[in-house]
Parts: structure tokens; C-alpha cells; sequence
């Protein structure tokens, strides 16, 4: 357990919540989290730095760690780095969510041959979310051979968050140019842009300004963590405050190296208000997800 975990329960019940929504969490494979944790613990390039995971237990305690902070929906980001995994990634997913129904089911997918037949299989299907990863997937999100799944996903209007921004690390594709080529073609698409688009705040704010289908998700962004390496501008305070109807709450839970309560904590000293907190940790989510509706 880390630092201030005692307080994650105050925090909610504090605001008259019934809990919170956490949009950005990983569950995978137990063999691919061995590995995305080794790769943390070299502190290879696209991490960058130190980074000691502070949840770093087997799956069915990270789900008592979650469901004991008052998570009542969270999600399985899982993303490929190469061709042919992602189907495979979906496929665990799906048998992840069928045994854990606070999980938000989640897929992912990858420029290649058959992505428009596996994401359609999964919208059948009901996935709730779906992850891009642009950075370690290193493909371009407006290659064509993804057209057709960016079409799709847009007119079922579910929500794909998509870590594009160049934090920690930059890719070949990341920072707003590409995937506003994306949006330009696909006006309706429901994104919700991962770490707030660190570091390239502002232009991700422009693209949310542009779009309403456009989110931020606040992982990582506003922590002491995130603000050595990449402040969030103090200029931008006032669209985030105007635009705080389609910001919502993520931790990149376990992964993480400082307690969960800091980042609800680091929410709050924004000084946004206790309106703008209600809806950032749990309505502004269950409004996108369709939290408490019956799926029937
Ligand atoms: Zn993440």
C-alpha cells in the first residue's frame, strides 16, 4: 500500500460522490504486465526517469486495492506494439471483463490487415472503450489502413482514449498534428486525449474547443510528478476550468510511482472548485460511459 491510500475514501465522500470513475487504468495479461514492469524498472527511453510502480501486486489484489479506494468503474487499457497482438489483447479483455463487472470492457487496435473486422466484432460485442497507443504502437493514428476503424468507432460513438501526446517520451506520431488529421476526417469521433495531452496542453485544449466530441483525462497531469518535467500552464487555467464538463478522472493505476490519493489530491489544490472536482472524478464519466444504465 502507499502513502495516503487511508485518505482516497474521504476524498469522494467529501464531495457527496458515490464513488469514483477511474477511465485510465491497466489490466493485461499477467505476462505483458511482467514485462511493461521490467521495462519501468530500467527506466528505459520512453519512461525516461525513475519511476518505482507503487501498486505493484498480482491481479486480484490490484482489484481489492481499486474496489477498497471506492472505484465503482474503471477500465483495461491494453495496447499493441506490433501487428497481430491486438486481436489477442481484445480476447483477453473481453474474458477480463466478463469476470469483472465494474470493468469497463475494453480493446485496442493496430494499422493492419483485418482491424476493421476485429473492431467491428468487439462494437458487437459491446465493448465499452476502446485504447490507442500512439507512442509505443509507433504508427501514424491517420493511416489509412485505420480509416475504416475510426469510422466505425465514430458512428457507434464509443470512446477510444488515445495516448498522443509526447510525454514522457515523443514518437514519430505523437503531439496534436496527427490526430487532427484523424479528427478532421471523423468530426464526431469521442476521443479522450490521456494525460491531458501532456506535454502539448494547449493545442490538445484547441482540439477540444474544436470538437465536442474531444476529452482530456487527467493521468498523471497536475502531480508533483508530472509538473518537474512538463508544468501545466498557468494561462490554460481558464479553459480548463470552461471546458471541465469533458475532463475526467484517470490514474494509470498501478502503474504509478506516488500514492493514488496524491492525484485526486493534485486535482483538487487546482482550486477548480468542488463543482468542477464532482464532475471530473465520477459525472463527467458516467455521463460518457453510460455509468448506471442498463446496457439491456
Ligand atoms: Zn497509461
Amino acid at each position: 500500500m502507499a502513502d495516503g491510500d487511508e485518505r482516497v475514501g474521504a476524498f469522494w465522500r467529501g464531495l457527496g460522490l458515490p464513488g469514483l470513475i477511474d477511465v485510465h487504468t491497466h489490466f493485461m495479461p499477467e505476462r505483458v504486465m511482467a514485462k511493461v514492469w521490467a521495462y519501468f524498472d530500467t527506466a528505459g527511453p520512453l519512461v525516461g526517469r525513475e519511476w518505482p510502480i507503487a501498486y505493484r501486486f498480482e491481479e486480484a489484489g490490484r482489484l481489492a486495492v481499486l474496489r477498497g479506494f471506492g472505484v465503482r468503474a474503471f477500465t483495461s487499457m491494453i495496447y499493441p506494439h506490433k501487428p497481430g497482438m491486438a486481436r489477442w489483447l481484445n480476447g483477453w479483455a473481453a474474458e477480463f471483463a466478463a469476470r469483472t463487472p465494474d470493468c469497463l470492457r475494453t480493446a485496442t487496435f493496430y494499422p493492419e490487415a483485418g482491424a476493421e473486422a476485429y473492431v467491428r466484432h468487439e462494437l458487437a460485442e459491446g465493448v465499452r472503450v476502446f485504447k490507442a497507443h500512439v507512442q509505443v504502437g509507433a504508427y501514424d493514428p491517420a493511416d489509412v489502413r485505420l480509416d475504416p476503424v475510426w469510422g466505425a468507432v465514430a458512428e457507434a460513438g464509443v470512446p477510444v482514449v488515445v495516448h498522443c501526446g509526447s510525454g514522457p517520451a515523443p514518437g514519430e506520431h505523437t503531439g496534436p498534428e496527427p490526430i487532427a488529421r484523424v479528427l478532421a476526417r471523423h468530426p464526431r469521433l469521442r476521443l479522450v486525449i490521456a494525460h491531458m495531452g501532456t506535454p502539448e496542453y494547449a493545442e490538445f485544449l484547441d482540439l477540444a474547443q474544436r470538437y465536442p466530441g474531444v476529452h482530456l483525462d487527467t493521468t498523471m497531469a497536475f502531480t508533483d510528478f508530472a509538473e518537474r518535467a512538463a508544468p501545466f500552464p498557468k494561462e490554460e487555467r481558464g479553459r480548463l476550468a470552461d471546458l471541465g464538463g469533458r475532463v475526467l478522472f484517470g490514474s494509470d493505476f498501478p502503474n504509478i510511482p506516488y500514492g493514488y490519493a496524491h492525484a485526486l489530491e493534485a486535482l483538487e489544490r487546482l482550486g477548480m472548485g468542488e463543482e468542477w472536482l464532482r464532475g471530473v472524478c465520477y459525472g463527467n464519466a458516467a455521463r460518457l460511459f453510460g455509468v448506471g444504465r442498463s446496457r439491456a
